[in-house]
């Protein structure tokens, strides 16, 4: 039969271990930054092969609890090598999100950072962990943990051959798992398989990607646990790039260091990191020469950061993806007849969340289903398909159904497309809120503001904040009498006894009735006309979305 082998990600480490041996891979750690190269990093991950295979987890499902560091970037080529699914899991989200997904995924084993065990004894509870066969935690020593049996990372994977016999895997076989918040109901889990993961790196290294040279020192501060760093780590394996992992809770001062220290040439992270590090930056006198390009997405990014790394000479790339698809989409480069445009058009079109990249198609589609324009003004909800776009949620088919027609996922986003095929979102059908690259979910909260007596009603909206980008606002039909102020300090006290701090909604505001929609929803698009821009005064609290102090 004509075709080659199937697409896996084995080559990928196959070639950095034999091709660039001695390109380092450097972590910053709780005790300070390790450094080790591509030869170590291969041979660690072919005894944590030999580890989970002898643990019995070829075709099982492998959690990790974890931030970025080395030991982490092991797993995404151990785990899926020996033919288990890499699980990552979301360590910021509520504690019965975290049990609900570990229940629903059935992970045999879960690898948990020291610095996040006590969010896990949080989370941990014993009816949904019962598939949770080991704990491994990542470091030499293992804290004092509330459930078990729990080994270190070391000697997890001591005594396990450097010359693991590597299976070849179908391109059809789960490598990845990764849950995302979805509107309603618990988080959707989308499986990656084998072939995906191969196409989406292969994706990336293409120019109209985010390609990676071996002359590349790439920092990933998108955390690990969002849909593979972005794929991030495949690319920059693929590439024989130099990497580099900012490890637990980075500040800008961190992220400023190791770019000036390690050398940075390109970088990924949602808008909040880039907001804090450009703040750093303009204070401080870092030095950001190495610094060619910072990759941001995950939400929109304002013009103010585009020309704020404009000054220091540092190209901000906008890019567009989700979970369900892998998650790169699109990617805002310009096209060469574009170079020589005036400064406005440049700006622009970077602005947008950009060009789709090779590999996918996308349809924009108004209310009835039918084909907008590409004229920059009609707009309509991006549909996208491709061979890393997923085509189904893992054991959902409720939530499938109404996400997918055919091969074609309904991204939930409201964009235009422009005459050259920019791609700009300009509105959200998801009624979620997305602060600092983090879901919160309005239904949750407004189920939970409402079980106040004197709530007659409430509805959750996003509105757009400066260093979120979002930040939710409730919007409430107060009982008659009730004192605004003491009945928001109550609701906020019951969002924060079931929710992370970042939940609580920056402000209570009182309406007399909830305006709907002709089918009797919270008609939320017109709260947000109404309440959006100045509704949030002031700063958020600084927990407000945790990503930004990862
Ligand atoms: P997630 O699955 O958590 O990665 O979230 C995906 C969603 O985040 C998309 O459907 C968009 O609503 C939003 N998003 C991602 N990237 C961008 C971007 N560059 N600009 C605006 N929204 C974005």
């Amino acid at each position: 039969m004509p075709g080659g082998t199937p697409q896996t990600l084995r080559p990928f480490l196959w070639r950095a271990a034999n091709l660039y041996p001695d390109r380092e891979v450097v972590a910053r750690t709780a005790g300070g930054i390790t450094r080790y190269d591509y030869g170590e990093m291969a041979d660690r991950t072919a005894r944590l092969a030999g580890a989970l295979d002898d643990a019995g987890l070829v075709g099982e499902r492998v959690g990790t609890f974890c931030w970025n560091h080395h030991r982490h970037f092991e797993t995404y080529f151990g785990a899926p090598g020996v033919g288990a699914q890499l699980h990552t899991i979301n360590p910021l989200l509520p504690d019965e999100h975290i049990q609900y997904i570990v229940e629903d995924a059935a992970d045999g084993l879960l690898f948990v950072d020291p610095s996040l065990a006590e969010k896990l004894a949080s989370a941990y509870d014993p009816d949904a962990f019962t598939s949770v066969e080991q704990f491994v935690v990542m470091g030499e020593s293992v804290p004092e943990i509330p459930f078990g049996p729990v080994t270190d990372y070391e000697s997890f994977i001591e005594g396990y051959a450097t010359d693991y016999d590597w299976p070849s895997l179908s391109g059809d076989r789960p490598a990845g798992l990764c849950y995302t918040s979805g509107t309603t109901g618990k988080p959707k889990g989308v499986e990656y398989t084998q072939r995906m993961l191969w196409a989406h790196t292969m994706a990336l290294q293409t120019p109209q990607g985010i390609p990676v040279a071996d002359d590349d020192v790439v920092m990933p501060v998108v955390p690990m646990f969002h849909v593979n760093a972005w794929g991030m780590p495949y690319a920059m394996t693929a590439g024989g790039a130099k990497h580099v992992y900012p490890g637990p809770a980075p500040e800008p001062a961190d992220l400023a260091a190791l770019i000036e220290e390690e050398g940075v040439t390109l970088a990924a992270g949602v808008p909040t990191v880039w907001i804090g590090l450009l703040e750093y930056v303009e204070d401080n006198d870092i030095d950001l020469s190495t610094l060619d390009r910072l990759v941001v997405g995950g939400a929109a990014a304002p013009r103010s950061l585009f020309e704020g790394f404009d000054r220091h000479g540092v190209d901000l790339v906008h890019a567009w993806g989700m979970t369900e698809t892998s998650p790169v989409g699109t990617v805002a480069h310009l096209k060469s007849d574009l170079e020589d445009a005036d400064a406005e058009t440049r700006i622009e079109k970077r602005l947008t969340q950009g060009l789709v990249v090779p590999g996918l198609e996308f349809r924009v589609v108004d209310d009835e289903g039918t084909e907008v324009p590409w004229d920059g003004e009609a707009f309509g909800e991006l549909l996208v398909r491709g061979p890393w776009v997923t085509t189904e949620y893992f054991a959902r088919p409720d939530a499938s159904e109404e996400s997918f027609e055919g091969d074609w996922l309904r991204t939930g986003d409201i964009v235009t497309v422009d005459g050259d095929g920019y791609v700009k979102v300009v509105d959200r059908t998801k009624d979620v809120v997305k602060s600092g690259g983090e879901w919160i979910s309005s239904q949750e909260l407004e189920n939970t503001v409402m079980t106040h007596e004197d709530v007659i009603e409430a509805a959750v909206i996003g509105v757009p904040h400066e260093r979120w980008q979002e930040r939710p606002v409730a919007v409430v039909v107060p009982a008659e009498g009730a004192d605004l102020e003491t009945l928001a300090a109550e609701c906020a006290d019951l969002v924060r006894a079931e929710y992370p701090d970042w939940w609580v909604p920056d402000d209570f505001l009182r309406i007399e009735e909830i305006p709907r929609t002709a089918t009797g929803k919270f008609d939320k698009k017109r709260l947000r006309e109404r309440f959006g821009a100045d509704a949030v005064e002031g700063e958020a609290p600084a927990e407000a979305a945790p990503e930004a102090a990862e």
